[in-house]
C-alpha cells in the first residue's frame, strides 16, 4: 500500500475505495508542493509531489496528501496528520534559510517593523515579484515575502502591501477545512492600524487596474 492509499484510508476511516493509487516524486515542484488528479472514468487517483518530500516522516506526508485528496473530493474532514503537516510547514519558516534581501525592500521592512511591530519580526527573505496581482505574497515554507515591482513607484503603497505580508508572518494561518484562513478578524483589525489605509486601498485598486491594462 503506498502512502497515497494510506492517506485516503485514514481520511475516510478505512473505507475500501474502488480506486487505484499512483504516487510519484518529482523534481518539478518548488519546495513542498504537489498536484493531484482524479481520473473518475479510470477509477484512478494520481498524485505527484515534490521530491523534497522524500525522507519527511510518513505521517506528515500523509497529512499533505490528505489535503490534496480533500481538495479534489471537496471533503471537509480534518485529520491529525493534516495538523502535523501544518505544524511542519510553520516550523519550516522558522528554520528557513535567510539568504536574500532586496535592499529597497529590506529598508522598508526595517521601517515598518520599527513603527508597527516594535522590531520583533525576524527579517524574512525579501524578493521582488513580477506579478501585478497579487502585489505581494508571503510563503511560510521558505519564509519569503515577495513584493511586486510595480510598487516601486510609490513608497507608501509599497510599505502598506509589505505591512500586509508582514501581518501574515505575525498571525500565521488557521486551517478551516481545506481552505486556509489567513485573514482573521484580528488580522483585519491590525491591517486598519496603518494610517490612511482607506486611501491607500483605493490607490492600490487604481494601480492594479492601470497596470493590468498595460
Ligand atoms: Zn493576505
Amino acid at each position: 500500500m503506498n502512502l497515497l492509499e494510506q492517506a485516503y484510508k485514514n481520511l475516510y476511516r478505512g473505507a475500501q475505495p474502488n480506486l487505484e493509487f499512483f504516487l510519484e516524486y518529482s523534481g518539478h515542484f518548488r519546495e513542498y508542493g504537489g498536484a493531484i488528479k482524479l481520473y473518475t472514468y479510470k477509477r484512478k487517483l494520481a498524485c505527484k509531489v515534490s521530491s523534497k518530500w522524500k525522507g519527511v516522516a510518513d505521517s506528515i506526508q500523509i497529512g499533505f496528501l490528505q489535503l490534496l485528496i480533500a481538495k479534489v473530493n471537496r471533503t471537509k474532514t480534518q485529520t491529525m496528520e493534516m495538523e502535523l503537516y501544518h505544524n511542519f510547514i510553520h516550523n519550516l519558516s522558522k528554520h528557513a534559510v535567510k539568504s536574500y534581501f532586496e535592499p529597497v525592500l529590506s529598508e522598508a521592512f526595517d521601517e515598518v517593523n520599527t513603527v508597527f511591530f516594535d522590531k520583533i519580526l525576524d527579517k524574512p527573505n525579501l524578493h521582488y515579484r513580477n506579478s501585478k496581482n497579487p502585489l505581494g505574497a508571503y510563503e511560510y515554507a521558505t519564509d519569503t515575502i515577495s513584493i511586486s515591482r510595480i510598487l516601486l513607484q510609490d513608497k507608501e503603497l509599497l510599505k502598506y502591501v509589505l505591512y500586509h505580508e508582514m501581518l501574515h508572518k505575525k498571525h500565521g494561518y488557521k486551517q478551516q477545512g481545506t481552505r486556509q484562513c489567513s485573514h482573521s478578524a484580528a488580522f483585519r483589525a491590525d491591517e486598519k492600524k496603518f494610517p490612511n489605509w482607506q486611501i491607500l486601498e483605493k490607490k492600490l485598486a487604481v494601480l492594479v487596474r492601470t497596470a493590468l491594462l498595460k
